[in-house]
């Protein structure tokens, strides 16, 4: 089965009804600052009478992207000050990133790493770079987990994930594997049995993080691309941003949730909106946030609660963003607490350092 090719230009946007003529000049603005791009099979689910339709307002270029406000970075969750070589991110002791490739099937409007991702991004790892991140794994026996993002790693053919997935599986003390992408649902055609194949490791678990934030990317494609996932023995989890005008909703949210356990995915992370730049309309207050979490409690099965999380800016680590880690401070601030027990305000005081 061949994927079709995502819309990359304004222009494609345009033909094919997701971007209005008005619009247009402001959209090439925006493309000219972050890459672009959407799946035909994503494009195929926008009503495009629905101004506020929620799939296209992850995907489709907007003029408030061209807005960066001060508080807004480059690196949001600060990334590059734990990568010790290129393509590894090494924040806590028992895990760390791997980046072997910085290109995506989709260019979702809010990403977090969105200054490097992309064609003219990072790109992919070169071998001799590969080979030195997989040295760094393999020399260091504290790392139990080794979690390939990116970039959207299930977008590297078979081939080539066989090829690293060969490679972990010759290190010892790497006991799960575990992928994050978004092509079983905005790609599912590109999940045939040879990528699902690929994702397996001998001796290695493999957990893969589905990333979806509305439940209508679940069409009926997606459901038999993640089907053919958990019935080859994969374990799959979720992922999912909250974001203001997709799934700030306590109905919305809650029947996110249910798709994924209904699809055989347990709902795992639901992460408040990163200080990316020119994301700032997509962005919840964390008061707002809790609250929404909050109406989950109770109503919905236990098996559908995600763990609502912060990424402290400034590469401080993950938070419960609803825990005692995070208190609220003056002026709608909070005080946030690091895994090492240091101290934070959110939003940060420093500007777009
Ligand atoms: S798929 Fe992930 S890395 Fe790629 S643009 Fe979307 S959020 Fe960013």
């Amino acid at each position: 089965m061949t994927a079709a090719r995502s819309l990359t230009t304004v222009a494609e946007f345009f033909e094919a009804g997701l971007v209005a003529e008005e619009k247009r000049a402001e959209a090439r603005a925006v493309a000219e600052r972050y890459t672009v791009a959407i799946t035909p099979s994503l494009a195929a689910l926008i009503d495009r009478d629905d101004p506020l339709d929620p799939i296209a307002r992850q995907f489709v270029p907007d003029a408030a992207e061209l807005v960066t406000l001060p508080e807004e970075r480059a690196d949001p969750i600060g990334d590059l000050a734990h990568s010790p070589v290129e393509g590894i991110v090494h924040r806590y002791p028992d895990r760390v990133l791997l980046k072997a490739v910085h290109v995506c099937p989709v260019y979702c409007r809010f990403c977090f790493r969105r200054e490097m991702v992309g064609p003219e991004g990072l790109g992919t790892l070169s071998p001799a770079a590969l080979d030195a991140a997989i040295a760094y794994i393999a020399e260091r026996p504290e790392i139990w987990e080794v979690i390939l993002t990116g970039g959207d790693p299930l977008v590297l053919s078979p081939r080539r994930l066989t090829a690293i997935m060969e490679r972990l599986a010759t290190i010892p003390h790497v006991k799960i594997v575990r992928f994050h992408t978004r092509v079983p649902a905005v790609d599912p055609a590109r999940v045939d049995a040879a990528l699902v194949a690929a994702l397996k490791a001998s001796g290695k678990t493999t957990y893969v993080a589905l990333h979806a934030n509305h439940p209508r990317e679940f069409t009926t494609e997606a459901r038999a691309a993640i089907a053919r996932i958990v019935d080859a023995g994969l374990v799959m989890i979720s992922q999912t941003v909250l974001l203001k005008g997709v799934n700030d909703d306590a109905g919305v949210l809650a029947e996110l949730m249910r798709t994924f356990v209904e699809n055989r995915i347990k709902p795992y992370y639901l992460h408040h909106p990163d200080l990316a730049p020119g994301t700032s309309h997509f962005r919840l207050t964390l008061a707002e946030g809790r609250a929404l979490v909050e109406s989950l409690r109770g109503h919905v099965s236990g098996l559908c609660q995600p763990t609502y999380i912060l990424d402290i800016p400034g590469g401080h680590g993950k938070v419960r963003a609803d825990s005692r880690a995070v208190e609220e401070a003056d002026d709608g601030c909070f005080r946030v607490r690091d895994f090492r027990g240091e101290t934070h305000l959110y939003p940060p005081e420093d500007g777009g350092a």
